[in-house]
């Protein structure tokens, strides 16, 4: 079963703005869909809906086939902008979603080494965000989304700000990452490189208001 399902789901904003209609989308466990579509098509809309920081004015959201109760604490998200706390070191801004939970800097400890070392930059732990390139940042940002080991991670054009060599170099991160990780990703963005080389399944968008006008396979194989 899909790990979610979005079913003929409308978004109308208090604005009067209808971002989404008729929108449908299942997303399998371990695959990685990218949804592709230009500005304003209603992409991040999905993400935030997925993630439960939306609600949908009409039609479902389900999770056939996540286990548990509590399945928004499975979800990691990564902004486009990467929001780091200026004033805080590279470990606490990683602490932060299990500080938000109640888990102690001391519990955290391994998990923070953990997520520091899969994005590469464990001798960065005590560096403030100011220290570090775009590219770092963008890294750091995607260590706090998976300190809480997300089932599923949810990227809104997480590499759009940055230059062409960091962006290939986080790519190929990505992809080892949820090869190690084995977790399922939806990643939006509106480079049709960028979605064909990372993804197994590719979602186009169209707005407005936004919805899916045709699906094709991307270069990778889903992560079983
Ligand atoms: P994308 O991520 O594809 O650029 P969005 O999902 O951000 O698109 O936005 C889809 C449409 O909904 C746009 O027209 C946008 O202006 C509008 N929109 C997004 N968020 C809000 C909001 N909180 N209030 C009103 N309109 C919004
Ligand atoms: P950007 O392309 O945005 O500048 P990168 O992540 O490519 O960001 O890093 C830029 C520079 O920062 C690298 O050339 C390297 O000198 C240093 N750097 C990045 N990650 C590490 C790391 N894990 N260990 C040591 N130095 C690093």
């Amino acid at each position: 079963p899909a790990l979610v399902s979005l079913r003929d789901v409308t978004k109308v904003f208090s604005n009067g703005v209808t971002a989404l209609a008729g929108f449908n989308l299942d997303v399998v466990a371990g695959e990685f869909v990218s949804l592709l579509g230009p500005s304003g098509c209603g992409k991040s809309t999905v993400l935030r809906l997925i993630a439960g920081l939306a609600q949908p004015t009409e039609g479902s959201i389900t999770w056939p086939g996540a286990t548990g109760a509590d399945h928004r604490g499975e979800i990691g998200f990564v902004f486009q902008d990467p929001t780091l706390m200026p004033w805080s070191s590279v470990a606490d801004n990683v602490w932060l979603p299990l500080r938000l939970r109640g888990v102690s800097k001391r519990d955290a400890r391994d998990r923070i080494a953990e997520s520091l070392a899969l994005v590469g930059l464990s001798d960065f732990a005590k560096a403030y965000p100011r220290e570090l390139s775009g590219g770092m940042r963008m890294r750091v940002s995607i260590a706090r989304a998976l300190s809480l080991k997300p089932r599923l991670l949810l990227m809104d054009e997480p590499f759009a700000a940055l230059d062409e060599i960091a962006r290939f170099r986080l790519n190929d991160d990505l992809l080892r990452l949820q090869g190690e990780l084995r977790c399922t990703v939806v990643f939006v963005t509106h480079s049709v490189y960028e979605s064909a080389y990372l993804s197994s399944r590719v979602a186009i968008m169209s707005g407005r208001p936004g919805r899916i006008v045709a699906e094709v396979r991307g270069e990778r194989r889903a992560e079983r």
